[in-house]
């Protein structure tokens, strides 16, 4: 009997470790099970996660469709402008929902 209901399936893409550190922490926060290739991403506040290769970020197959749901509303909620975190002063880029550095929300900071 086949387990493919279980293997790992690339959801995500990125050559921007920021961004994938985004979208992990969002995958995370809705309790999925994550695997990354390509970059060893720390959480740990005040490092910034840096590498030069591609980042594919992997789910469960069977949770897949869930994950697609969380990043069509990442890419859809892309903000037009910058804007600055105000837990920590952190400048964000206009695609972070999320301040990168302590992880509010652009809706906190407002
Ligand atoms: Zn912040």
């Amino acid at each position: 009997m086949s387990n493919a209901m279980f293997d790992w399936t690339c959801v995500y893409r990125t050559d921007n470790p920021l961004e994938a550190h985004i979208v992990l922490g969002l995958l995370t926060q809705a309790r999925l099970k994550t695997h990354v290739e390509g970059a060893v991403l720390t959480t740990a506040l005040g490092e910034v996660p840096f590498c030069q290769e591609t980042i594919k970020i992997f789910v469960c197959a069977i949770k897949v469709p869930e994950a697609e749901e969380i990043l069509v509303n990442y890419q859809q909620n892309n903000l037009s402008e910058d804007w600055q975190c105000r837990g920590c002063s952190e400048h964000n880029g206009s695609g972070f929902q999320y301040c990168w550095h302590c992880g509010k929300s652009y809706d906190e900071s407002k």
